[in-house]
């Protein structure tokens, strides 16, 4: 599949969304990324995760890490079609960590995936706690890389779709100034394109 094809299931799916919204982090923009809509069908799921798994076979990893909750399907269906196992960290006391008896052995080739990469943050500290636990992070991947392929995580990595998507302060923001309504993701939104 090329990236055009990859955007359309995208868009088919409602899984990017164009409009004037409120992220997490306080901050507005014109576009939101909701992959749990595509993950939702799983068999489009395993077709996409393939197609970022086929990017990251050659780094040979023996596991697929990702941080809960937006990761755990992709880190799940990369590792189908590398046919290894799959892990994932969760947030503990604000700390990332694993727990439910996932482990690492010494040295074992891990690659750490998300469902959109934003600044990169939730990959790092990801990637650190596989290496507190003993792992060697290869590789990181996405579905979605929003930052433009800027987050640099000093690994090879892989995104099916780059885009750079414009984030704004309230103050400055020109949807505002342009009298648009302002929602939070999961509201009223039209698809892109
Ligand atoms: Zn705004």
């Amino acid at each position: 599949m090329t990236e055009s094809e990859i955007l359309d299931i995208f868009r088919k799916y409602s899984a990017l969304l164009e409009g004037h919204f409120i992220l997490s982090s306080g901050l507005h923009s014109d576009r939101y990324c909701q992959c749990a809509q595509v993950l939702q069908h799983p068999r489009v799921a395993e077709q996409l995760c393939a197609q970022l798994a086929g990017q990251l076979r050659h780094l040979g990893a023996a596991v697929v890490a990702a941080p809960a909750l937006g990761g755990v399907l992709v880190a799940h269906e990369v590792a189908r079609a590398l046919g290894v196992r799959a892990i994932f960290t969760e947030r503990q006391d604000g700390v990332m960590t694993l727990r439910r008896g996932f482990s690492l052995e010494p040295g074992e080739p891990t690659l750490v995936v998300e469902d959109v990469i934003t600044t990169g943050l939730s990959t790092r500290e990801t990637i650190r706690c596989v290496e507190q636990a003993g792992g060697k992070v290869v590789g990181a991947g996405a579905l979605i890389d929003r930052s433009g392929g800027t987050a640099d995580l000093g690994l090879p990595k892989a995104a099916l779709i780059t885009l750079k998507i414009q984030n704004y302060n309230p103050a400055e923001c020109p949807l505002c100034q342009a009298g648009i309504p302002v929602v939070k993701p999961g509201s009223r939104v039209k698809k892109i394109g």
